[in-house]
């Protein structure tokens, strides 16, 4: 029987974006502002092309401009560039994202440091990945900072918990780690070196599980009662040869011994594009010298 309670990321995305719109709408009554995201796809990857069109519906629908840029998958990197270069001048544009993966001939590094630090909304530019990780004022990366605010509703008081986030990656694990150090958790970063993972995973009483190996934490792994964020998107042959999703959690055991845990799909996922939205939001506002709103999502 299933015991933990289930963290209903769809339904916290939508009240925070509920409450992005409401700040939306007061920026553009008191400065009449409206934040502006740019969002630059290259090639046709099928995958690529469904995201960036939820994230211009959302950020519309939200009350933002949205702009898309589309470049052939032959597009050279001098020629990417030359787009950024181009939005990092327009005024209108407070958020610049560039949908990854990118073609092979291009590289991924060299785009990132090219976008403006303020107009970088994904919180991957060098700059804001430092700047997260010495404390200052930084653009965090959205799927860290979505899974945050879901343990900050979830897990109790963070301070002194012990979290192991599963995963070192440049846009999930590291900006993860960071952001609970911040918050005073003692934090275990652990990876594909790591000796004894599962060890190490049922010390936690917050797990981040962000491998891209689906349903490789076990409910033996973890201990009862911790909070799990499952960040893992992965797809699994199925016998109709449609395939479903699963995350790197293997629910059906974690869900038994967990305090608390988020599905695939409805957790993190839509985290993730209402966090863009939040990021363009706090973008506009520094950029304009006003106080970026402490948003909070909207009450049931
Ligand atoms: P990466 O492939 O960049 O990083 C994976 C990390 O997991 C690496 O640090 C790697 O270790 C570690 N790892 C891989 N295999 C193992 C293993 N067997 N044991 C321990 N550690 C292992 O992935 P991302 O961080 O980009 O993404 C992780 C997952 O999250 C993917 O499923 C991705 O689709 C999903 N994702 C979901 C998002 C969302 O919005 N929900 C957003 C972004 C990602 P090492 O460094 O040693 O190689």
């Amino acid at each position: 029987m299933a015991t933990a309670t289930i963290i209903d990321g769809k339904r916290y995305a939508a009240r925070l974006r509920a409450a992005i719109a409401v700040q939306i709408a007061q920026l553009k009554a008191d400065h009449s502002l409206t934040p502006g995201l740019a969002v630059v796809l290259v090639g046709d990857d099928p995958a690529s092309q469904i995201y960036v069109r939820n994230k211009g519906l959302q950020a519309r629908e939200a009350g933002m401009h949205s702009f898309e840029y589309r470049l052939p998958a032959t597009a050279t990197q001098a020629e990417l560039l030359a787009r950024i270069a181009e939005l990092n001048q327009e005024s209108a544009v407070n958020g610049i994202l560039v949908q990854l993966p990118l073609p092979k001939q291009i590289d991924p590094e060299a785009v990132i440091a090219a976008i403006a630090v303020g107009k970088d909304v994904d919180g991957f530019h060098p700059l804001n990945a430092g700047l997260l990780a010495v404390g200052g004022t930084a653009m965090v990366p959205c799927t860290p900072l979505g899974c945050l605010m879901l343990l900050k509703d979830y897990a109790g008081p963070l301070a002194g918990q012990r979290a192991v986030v599963l995963g070192r990656s440049n846009i999930v694990g590291k900006p993860m780690a960071a952001l609970l150090l911040r918050e005073h958790c003692t934090v275990t970063l652990a990876h594909s070196r790591t000796r004894d993972l599962a060890e190490e995973c049922r010390r936690a009483d917050i797990l981040v599980a962000a491998v891209g190996k689906a349903q490789m934490v076990k409910g033996d792994w973890i201990k009862p009662g911790a909070t799990v964020i499952d960040v893992g998107i992965n797809r699994i042959p199925t016998p109709d040869g449609k395939g479903r999703l699963a995350g790197d959690v293997d629910f059906a055991s974690a869900v038994e011994v967990a305090g608390a845990i988020t599905p695939v799909p409805g957790g993190v996922g839509p985290m993730t594009i209402a966090c863009l939205l939040l990021n363009t939001l706090t973008a506009t506002c520094r950029q304009q010298g006003i106080p970026a709103p402490d948003v909070r999502p909207a009450a049931e």
